[in-house]
């Protein structure tokens, strides 16, 4: 199969149709990360997906509609709050766990009685999503456990052959993956961190809980994305603290015959302190926003730069920082989490 990248047009937008219509996937980009869409009611579609991306088969999906998307078609109870949030956020960077009315494929949620929605909005995922006006079940467009892509060349670096389409919208403006959020109970309670914080849930609902799985108990996690290792460069990926990162660093340079398989990936305000030690520098940003906005991009780049990525613990840790650090340490943990 020929792997296609288009920009949006509406004769992409219907050639896109068409694959979708027919039971294939095709790329789409979004504000956060790119995404494999397929319909959401159909389950061949959806079974291809888990196939493609080699994704754990208990690992459910988030399904994508446009903002004129009628939402009690697919969810059985809407909170009033989540009505205020999606007032907030949406279109956005929020995903909304609902109890679901089981309308679309059994296989988007994975057995559990819940349902993920989204709301996006990139222009060109409207298009699309208003183009074929059905809920499109759409994970991050990467082979599972590798890092998410944030540009149409990363989906064709991970799927060329294997998808029809990749609809191109250019680089992703957000970096990381949307905020998930349940909203099954009497508050809000983020599963997985975003570029939508907790603060700012909490400053349109009052309050919002973080989940944390127990993983002793043997529970069946209300997220099981979190267990899964995931935003792994293919190479090995270290974590340095931040408060002997000179050290540490030096000890690695010391230890390597040739420096040349190491770089290190940290905030911009370190960078001229560490290129001192003799080492590749990949620049996270200065800011938040650009160190979420950078962070895949640079894993990526990092598989080609280096065999060893030594990952400096930012000083930053609030707001959207948070989910930078969930997905960072994701990266440089070697294992899935066991249960
Ligand atoms: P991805 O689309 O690859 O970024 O991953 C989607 C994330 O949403 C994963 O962490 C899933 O576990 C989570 N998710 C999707 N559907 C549900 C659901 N019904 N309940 C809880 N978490 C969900
Ligand atoms: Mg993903």
């Amino acid at each position: 199969m020929q792997t296609q990248i288009k920009n949006i047009t509406p004769e992409s937008l219907s050639e896109a149709k068409e694959i979708i219509e027919g039971g294939g996937v095709v790329a789409i980009p979004t504000e956060t990360v790119y995404g494999l869409g397929g319909n959401a009611f159909d389950d061949n579609a959806v079974k291809k997906i888990f196939e493609v991306k080699g994704r754990p088969n208990d690992n459910p999906l988030i399904a994508h509609v446009h903002s004129g998307y009628d939402l009690s078609a697919l969810v059985d109870y809407d909170p009033p709050y989540a009505k205020k949030l999606r007032e907030a956020f949406c279109p956005g960077p929020l995903t909304l766990v609902y109890p679901s009315k089981g309308k679309v494929s059994k296989y988007v949620s994975c057995g559990l009685n819940t349902l993920a929605v989204r709301i996006p909005s990139h222009e060109g995922a409207q298009a699309f999503l208003k183009t074929v006006d059905i809920p499109i079940v759409a994970p991050s467009a990467n082979l599972s456990r590798h890092v998410s892509p944030t540009s149409a060349k990363h989906v064709f670096d991970d799927f060329n052959g294997k998808i029809p389409l990749i609809l191109d919208g250019g680089e992703c403006a957000g970096g990381i993956e949307s905020t998930v959020c349940d909203v099954t109970g009497d508050i809000p309670v983020i599963l997985r961190p975003g570029l939508i914080t907790k603060e700012m849930i909490e400053a349109v609902v009052g309050v919002c809980g973080e989940y944390t799985p127990n993983f002793q108990k043997g529970e069946r996690v209300k997220s099981p994305g979190v267990l899964y290792k995931h935003y792994a460069p293919r190479c090995k990926t270290v974590w340095i603290e931040a408060k002997n990162a000179k050290n540490e660093i030096s000890a690695y340079v010391a230890e390597s015959l040739e420096n040349k398989g190491i770089a290190v990936l940290c905030e911009e305000k370190r960078i001229c302190e560490i290129e001192k030690i003799g080492v590749k520098c990949l620049n996270l940003g200065k800011n938040k926003a650009e160190m979420a906005m950078r962070l895949y991009k640079l894993l990526r780049e990092a598989e080609t730069l280096c065999d060893v990525l030594l990952v400096v613990e930012p000083e930053e840790k609030d707001g959207i920082m948070v989910g930078v650090l969930n997905r960072l340490k994701k990266a440089c943990s070697s294992e899935d989490i066991q249960h």
